[in-house]
């Protein structure tokens, strides 16, 4: 969301019955904005990255780490120089759902050039420092995926109280004091999708079942009837929208590219999901599954009952399979319908209003179906717009559909292109970490596009693949399904019909056209099947004119994603599982106390810092760089 602006939220009851309003308006701006922009040409390749950051405050004298809820207070300053100078600033900060969260940007996308990968570790750098100076002596911005206890008593600093049968949320647990209170759109959002589904919403998490681990976990199931014995139970939206990403943004020359790149992204969501695992433990707990996926997904679950398949259709129109939060449904590039082998919701007469007004089936299909959601949050001053000009019923819905990609048309009146974004990934502890995330991912787009690549398995095959990266140690373990030959066309109705009918000009290996393959396979190659990613990105580099200096940044990145790919470095969320096994006040119990959360942050924070090197997190012989600039005279890359 923008800079903070004050709003009048209706109430539940106000906002279900301009439901209909908003999906009516919403449609009919898309297709304004669609006749204006669909033949926007020359668009150059524009990037960025989202960090979201915790701030934690550490007690020192009582081994403790709380969450901070000063993030409202830290934006208003960060935004000052924003607000002075927009275009002079090398960062851009954002609220994000709780109270002691924060989002940063770089100040200015990033483009084509490959020294550009030369700077985004550093201004990530940067990003830290600023936030550091505004911390107390006791805080600290970190980039961690979900803070451990959250939702423990007293995680918060001021600390404060659940309200279980008040206020928005109604938790057990997390009280409506940790969402951000700077724009009443975080409280609404809560209150609404809880209003809508007709109950809290309601996440069990499996425990990690340890040598002493208590069955029943705890005595949630006493006082929900929601909640499951031998699992974790969370019961808000914080729970999930309070854990933090890792996002990039991609900007295509045309709405062409940007259907390409979003689908060809699609497969890519999983694996890079389980890659970047960082989210072990939630509510004081070891469990057992390393990442936030299904927990947002969860949090902001606003379907009904009905909806959900519990209860005959009476007042809903659909069952639902997916929650707003959750992995794509359809594939939006000609080449990728094929693959499109989910049946896609829609309400028919969205669906007939966009064909006959010249948007072909699967971008129909695709807004259409974002509009079988209803709009949560909805403020007085936006009802009536012109939507010749005004954008906010369509953004209302398309933001609130928060998918493992998003598709976004560029904004009105705006330089802005087509763009996509890229949203599976978890965030790491360091900005080399980070760093190295981000132009792996840019570079595999340039690879894409470059040799023309494709990665396109059928999207039940993604959604299959997105439930085994959150399993714990997926990132080793579990094997995904992914395209066996990425240089051909070839798609299932002739692959199959070719393979059923044994024809003899049958090539046999297009018979099994998905494979499935750890991600170790998938990111540095498998003898005799399968290239990598890492070996297309460095042929594709191999062609370019790289200056020595990139090379080398470029370099250790790839260096690092190959060897935590290969298991020699262990993901995050591993890594955070072998420090509390291995605490000494462990119990082999799955809980993680006050004073195992206070060593562990304490020590992600040196390794953040650099305090403390960390070969297991980062490898042996990773050194993270400084570089302010962009070395001069570099000739234009991609
Ligand atoms: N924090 C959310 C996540 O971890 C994303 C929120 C956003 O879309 O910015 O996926
Ligand atoms: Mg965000």
């Amino acid at each position: 969301m923008g800079l903070l602006t004050e709003g009048s939220p209706l109430s539940w009851e106000e906002t279900k019955k301009l439901a209909q309003h908003v999906r009516e308006h919403g449609i009919i701006q898309f297709i304004n904005l669609f006749k204006r922009l669909r033949d926007r040409e020359g668009d150059v390749l524009k990037w960025g990255d989202e960090v979201e950051y915790i701030i934690v405050k550490f007690f020192d004298d009582k081994k403790q780490a709380k969450v901070s809820l000063r993030g409202h207070e830290l934006l208003l300053k960060l935004n000052e120089k924003e607000l002075a100078d927009p275009d002079g600033v090398k960062s851009l900060w954002r609220p994000e759902y709780a109270a002691y969260m924060i989002e940063g940007t770089p100040g200015k996308p990033y483009g084509g050039l490959l020294a550009h990968f030369n700077i985004v570790e550093a201004n990530m750098r940067h990003r830290r420092e600023e936030v550091s100076e505004l911390l107390k002596p006791d805080e600290r911005v970190m980039s961690i995926t979900s803070f451990p206890r959250l939702g423990c008593e007293d995680f918060s600093d001021p600390p404060a109280k659940p309200t279980p049968n008040e206020g928005a949320t109604r938790s057990l647990f997390f009280p409506d004091e940790v969402i951000f209170p700077g724009h009443p759109r975080f409280k609404n959002l809560s209150r609404n999708i809880r209003e809508r589904r007709g109950e809290k919403v309601a996440i069990n998490l499996p425990i990690f079942r340890d040598k002493n681990t208590k069955i029943p976990v705890d005595d949630s199931f006493k006082h929900s009837k929601a909640a499951l014995p031998d699992h974790v139970y969370l019961d808000a939206m914080g729970f999930g929208m309070g854990c933090c990403c890792l996002q990039l943004t991609f900007q295509a020359c045309n709405i062409q590219e940007a259907r390409t790149l979003y689908d060809q992204l699609t497969p890519l969501c999983p694996v890079m999901l389980a890659f970047t695992a960082a989210s072990p433990i939630h509510r004081g707990f070891l469990t057992d599954v390393d990442c936030r996926w299904n927990i947002i997904s969860g949090s902001v679950d606003c379907r009904t009952e009905e909806e959900r398949g519990l209860k005959p259709l009476k007042e809903n129109k659909f069952v639902i399979k997916k929650s707003r939060y959750d992995s794509i449904d359809s594939y939006l590039s000609p080449q990728g319908e094929k693959y499109n082998d989910i049946p896609l919701l829609y309400n028919e007469e969205d669906y007939k209003k966009l064909v006959d007004n010249g948007i072909d089936h699967l971008l129909a299909g695709h807004i259409a179906h974002l509009f079988i959601r209803d709009t949560v949050s909805l403020f007085s001053e936006k009802i009536h717009q012109n939507d010749e000009e005004d954008t906010d019923h369509f953004e209302n819905i398309q933001s609130t559909n928060w998918q493992t990609m998003r598709f976004k048309p560029p904004p009105p009146n705006s330089t802005i292109g087509w763009r996509v974004e890229f949203r599976p990934c978890e965030v790491q502890i360091t900005d080399f970490e980070n760093a190295a995330v981000v132009c792996f991912v840019v570079l595999l787009t340039r690879v894409i596009l470059s040799y023309q690549l494709n990665f396109l398995i059928p999207i039940s095959k993604v959604d299959e693949n997105m439930q085994k990266a959150q399993m714990r140690g997926a990132s080793m373990e579990q094997k995904f399904w992914f395209r066996k030959d990425i240089t051909t066309q070839i798609s299932p109705p002739e692959a199959n019909e070719c393979c059923k009918t044994g024809s003899t000009n049958c090539e046999p290996q297009k018979c099994d056209m998905f494979v499935q393959m750890t991600v170790n396979e998938i990111i540095n190659g498998k003898e005799g099947e399968f290239p990598g990613l890492i070996p297309l990105i460095n042929s594709y580099l191999s062609n370019m004119d790289v200056d020595a200096d990139t090379h080398c940044t470029i370099q250790q990145y790839l260096k690092f994603i190959q060897r935590r790919a290969s298991g020699e470095i262990l993901t995050t969320a591993s890594w955070i599982r072998k420090f509390v096994m291995e605490h000494p006040d462990y119990k082999q119990d799955s809980i993680v106390s006050e004073k195992i959360n206070y060593d562990l942050l304490k020590t992600l924070e040196d390794i953040q810092s650099g305090e403390k090197y960390c070969p297991l997190l980062l490898g042996q012989s990773t050194m993270s760089k400084t570089k302010e600039t962009v070395p001069s005279a570099l000739k234009e890359g991609c």
